[in-house]
């Protein structure tokens, strides 16, 4: 039976249903799948004839707990989270793109936050006391959360952001949503609002009266839906070498595609492509792993200093550094690079890119100059209309709104203003 461990302590397992509840190793590690699920490779040829959705519950079956669920219920599952397409566009001769921002929060986040959501679900369904959700967001991945658990019963979502530090599109994401959703807006930073967070987990006085979880991007039921686009992509292109270019913040997705890789998908190599917050191409080049403050670029959801999912990485290897640099390729790119790009592939081919698959595009330019040949793809993992200041300017013309995204903008904004004060957000949770 799959069971996970914690990279902190390889002896210390936990099963699917604590990893995904608890979201970290009760010592405060990263959550590892004790053996890397392998997929029958008789099926990946078969996979050419099936749909996004029937290859993710190929794939969602590998990771199978038997004894926590059953194979029909994470079936409902997959086929209730991956409900919407991820097309892929051809835009030169080895040059593809695979849009993942079709979901309803238009960025990749709603794959790994919807399976989540209903893997959750399943396993809360047996307890009495309702579950709290805590998440302090810096943007995405708060309305992917929201969205994901819109009314799913037995559940409350607190969302934490920082007044006035979001984007006004990403503030009506988060504020919109209702019901069982609450936006809290802190007058803080987002590293405030993540304190009032961890704060709050470690209250021993909370965690008697409330059950709390986060739902952030360490839980290993956010990685496992990313596996699927990989081996839909690959279904898709049937192109044998193949390199994906990913643009990387927390490296979570680009964790997913090392599984992938692991789990029998021909990937040749993988693109970690990042704007200037670039400790992991650095480490790639010296060995060396140095955590930075994050600086802030027009790429704002890959603005990450510190990478939650590096030792994640690093224990796929074993600590074998050249093998990871035999797995993957980093570079970094400025935002003038990145506008550029976005400014050149439109002129070019009429295809416009939000910043974050700009910085995944020229990844990938940067790999095919050195090896020629190779077919790759690259991830864009947000519209470009949730980055509408930064691309129409850019381009010189109006972005078509997305029907939901206009819908968001409409509705009222919905917030409880606190201070960036512990005892004030706790007295909230206790009300
Ligand atoms: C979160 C995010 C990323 C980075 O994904 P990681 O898994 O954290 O590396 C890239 N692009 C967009 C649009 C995002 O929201």
């Amino acid at each position: 039976m799959l069971s996970f461990y914690s990279t902190n302590n390889h002896s210390l397992k936990v099963t699917l249903k604590e990893a995904v509840l608890c979201g970290q190793a009760p010592d405060g590690g990263l959550l590892m799948p004790d053996k890397t699920p392998q997929l029958d490779p008789a099926l990946l040829k078969d996979f050419s004839n099936l749909s996004l959705t029937e290859i993710s519950c190929e794939i969602a079956k590998t990771w199978l707990d038997h004894e926590t669920i059953s194979f029909s219920d994470l079936k409902k599952i997959v086929e209730k989270s991956i409900s919407f397409d991820a097309p892929i566009i051809r835009l030169t001769g080895d040059i593809a793109v695979l849009e993942l921002f079709h979901g309803p929060t238009l960025s990749f986040k709603d794959f790994g936050a919807r399976f989540m959501a209903r893997l959750i679900e399943h396993y809360n369904s047996s307890e009495e006391k309702d579950l709290h959700i805590l998440v302090a967001t810096s943007g995405d991945t708060g309305s992917a959360v929201a969205q994901a658990f819109l009314d799913i019963p037995a559940i409350q979502v607190i969302i934490l952001y920082p007044k006035g530090k979001i984007s006004t599109i990403q503030e009506k994401q988060l504020t919109t949503v209702g019901h069982n959703v609450t936006a809290l807006e802190i007058e803080g930073t987002f590293d405030d609002c993540q304190d009032l967070v961890k704060k709050a987990f470690r209250d021993p006085e909370l965690r008697k009266s409330k059950r709390l979880t986060s739902a952030n991007s360490i839980n290993i039921a956010r990685i496992i839906p990313q596996t699927f686009y990989y081996f839909y992509a690959f279904s898709r292109l049937k192109e044998s070498p193949f390199v994906v270019s990913i643009p990387c913040g927390n490296y979570g997705n680009l964790t997913a595609a090392l599984f992938a890789k692991k789990m029998g998908l021909p990937i040749e190599r993988i693109v970690a492509a990042t704007n200037i917050n670039d400790a992991f191409p650095k480490y790639l080049k010296t060995g060396v792993f140095i955590p930075q403050p994050s600086q802030p670029t027009l790429s704002n959801a890959i603005d990450i200093g510190n990478p939650n999912n590096f030792k994640r990485i690093e224990n796929l290897f074993g600590g074998a550094f050249q093998e990871v640099q035999r797995a993957i390729y980093g570079i970094s790119f400025t935002d003038q690079q990145t506008t550029q790009a976005i400014q050149e592939l439109y002129r070019s081919n009429h295809y416009l890119m939000d910043p974050h698959g700009a910085v995944a595009y020229l990844g990938l330019l940067s790999y095919q100059k050195n090896c020629r040949n190779t077919q790759g793809v690259f991830l864009e993992t947000a519209h470009p209309a949730k980055f509408q200041d930064v691309v129409e300017p850019l381009v010189g013309k109006k972005i078509n709104m997305p029907q939901s995204l206009k819908k968001t903008l409409a509705k009222e904004k919905c917030a409880l203003l606190l201070p960036n004060n512990y005892e004030k957000f706790k007295e909230y949770l206790l009300s």
